[in-house]
């Protein structure tokens, strides 16, 4: 038997983003068979193995004990050990802990196993009626608004589905930047509480779903994600996208005439386009 025959394995184990229906059969046997659960948080998943009957101890492993934690769990795979990764809901490493983890274990050569179950984004995506053929996973937003601009306007040629996680309290500020950044006419879905009680998708332009948040307080309530539609598909050219980039940076300084026409003789762009995407745009950079 060589030291990998004898080495345990890492399951990564996708858990319920809300309905515990929805945990599969392997991952149960899975967390009730292995040595140890790494759990984000040991409290929150106690409840889930309590409630599966399962009596296997857990420990944690979260963003600020990550590292520390690596080097125990690799020795403790080295002995021989098998071990669970959970996080709170769906599957770890998205938007969860886990990928320094499991990098490294790889490069030890440890074996990683998948244990898929649910993951919000995907959910989200199965039921927004976008396209899915090719789609983007941005994960959480920056939580300044100028910052969560700037990031948008970095994704205003993206013609790839887009899906974001938001949390509640600023759904209706995001909303808002995903308008002035893509336009009214953009079409989006906002799903809450997907796979619990009070679970609802919103369908509708940037335009209609910014409306509804200021008159339908349910929209920011409970755990949400939102999926936006990719911009159609236009040859962008490398001078387009050079003359956006230095009119957004020009827009941090200067008034919206004087931004299109230097960025306009900076990069040999026409002047009138780049002056109604200025105004467009102002309100999207400033
Ligand atoms: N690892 C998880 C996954 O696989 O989806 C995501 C964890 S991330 C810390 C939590 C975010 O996922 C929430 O803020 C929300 O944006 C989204 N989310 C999780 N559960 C959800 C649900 N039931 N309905 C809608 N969004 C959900």
């Amino acid at each position: 038997m060589t030291a990998a025959d004898s080495c345990g394995i890492l399951y990564v184990v996708a858990t319920p983003i809300g309905n515990l229906d929805d945990l599969s059969d392997r991952a149960r046997k899975t967390l009730c068979e292995v040595d140890v659960i790494a759990a984000e948080d040991t409290r929150h998943t106690g409840k889930l193995l309590q409630t599966i009957g399962c009596n296997t101890p857990s420990i944690s492993l979260h963003q600020h004990n990550e590292q520390q934690r690596t080097a125990e769990m690799l020795q403790r795979l080295h002995s021989g050990a098998n071990i669970a990764l959970v996080s709170d809901a769906g599957t770890p490493l998205i938007s969860d802990p886990g990928f320094n983890l499991v990098r490294e274990l790889l490069q030890h050569g440890v074996r990683v196993i998948p244990i898929p179950g649910a993951c919000a984004a995907i959910a989200a995506l199965s039921v927004a009626g976008l396209p899915t053929d090719r789609f983007v996973f941005e994960g959480f937003l920056p939580t300044k608004s100028g910052k969560r601009r700037d990031h948008l306007s970095s994704l205003s040629h993206e013609s790839r589905t887009m899906v974001f996680y938001e949390a509640p309290h600023r759904i209706e500020e995001t909303l808002n930047d995903l308008l002035q950044v893509f336009g009214d006419h953009r079409n989006a879905v906002i799903c809450r509480e997907l796979t619990k009680l009070y679970e609802t998708s919103y369908y509708g332009t940037l335009a209609e779903l910014n409306a509804l948040a200021g008159t339908d307080a349910d929209m920011s309530r409970g755990e949400i994600v939102i999926v936006v539609a990719g911009c159609e598909v236009q040859e962008v050219t490398t001078t387009t996208l050079a003359a956006e980039h230095v009119l957004d940076v020009l827009l941090k300084e200067l008034p919206a005439s004087k931004a299109a026409k230097l960025a306009a003789h900076i990069c040999n762009a026409d002047r009138a386009q780049l002056y109604d995407l200025a105004v467009k745009r102002k309100g999207a950079v400033d």
